[in-house]
């Protein structure tokens, strides 16, 4: 089992890979790799779509007028963005904010796969269509989805996997942001379920009792993550 810091450390490691990722033809347009930001200990995980000009410009993700409605929302369910972590299917802006193509989301999904691994979040919020069919490896769209929560196993662990309306398509249609609000206020009753039952494989190795005893001291005093307020990005 690896202990939050630990974690955290190797999301930023991540992050540090991420930030000169020459995978895909975007890297020569973007201005900011936008990795995502948040609590890297989040039980609550939200995933867009990618970056636009706001969020190249400034290096984190949402800062736009989806971001205003996607802060308000949290606020409706009293939750701010310091609680979760939000982020996005590709890191880099694709140009005139045209849809992710192909090669890019496949050139990108394994930064999203080690950020779910490290995370470790109960609830995961897909937001819009990228991101549900690429966690859900399936083509039905959001507008059959949305709302309707199942327990995926993603990489080694289950989740409680949630898709919900982009909210930049809530923006300008008032009958989908009443859909995702009134989907949206249904994340706590799925937070208080807690995590779902995981594969047997991930069964945590039971201690030997005699085995060494490596860490006296209770670790949490020098690791225990700080307030997600002082940690930057993350
Ligand atoms: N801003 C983001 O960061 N992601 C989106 O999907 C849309 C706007």
């Amino acid at each position: 089992m690896r202990s939050a810091p630990e974690r955290r450390e190797l999301l930023r490691a991540v992050y540090e890979e991420a930030r000169g990722c020459v995978r895909c033809p975007l890297h020569q347009t973007r201005t900011t790799v936008v990795f995502g930001a948040g609590n890297a200990d989040a039980d609550l995980m939200f995933i867009g779509e990618a970056p636009g000009a706001n969020e190249d410009r400034m290096g984190l993700p949402f800062v736009g007028q989806a971001g205003k409605l996607l802060d308000k929302l949290l606020a409706e369910i009293s939750m701010d963005r310091k609680e979760v972590f939000i982020c996005n299917t590709l890191k880099c802006r694709p140009p005139d904010n045209r849809d992710p193509h192909p090669n890019e989301i496949e050139a990108c999904h394994d930064y999203l796969s080690r950020q779910v691994d490290l995370i470790e979040p109960t609830v995961i919020c897909t937001l819009g269509n990228f991101s549900t069919k690429l966690l859900r490896a399936d083509s039905t769209g959001i507008s059959r989805l949305h709302g309707h929560e199942e327990v995926r196993t993603i990489g080694p662990r289950a989740v409680r996997l949630y898709p919900l309306y982009h909210p930049a398509a809530a923006l300008y249609t008032p009958s989908t942001l009443e859909a995702l609000r009134k989907d949206f206020h249904r994340i706590p009753e799925l937070l208080a379920l807690g995590p779902p039952e995981q594969p047997r494989s991930f069964d945590p190795i039971p201690e030997i009792d005699d085995a060494p005893e490596e860490h006296d001291e209770p670790e949490f005093h020098l690791g225990e993550p700080e307030p997600a307020a002082q940690l930057g990005l993350f």
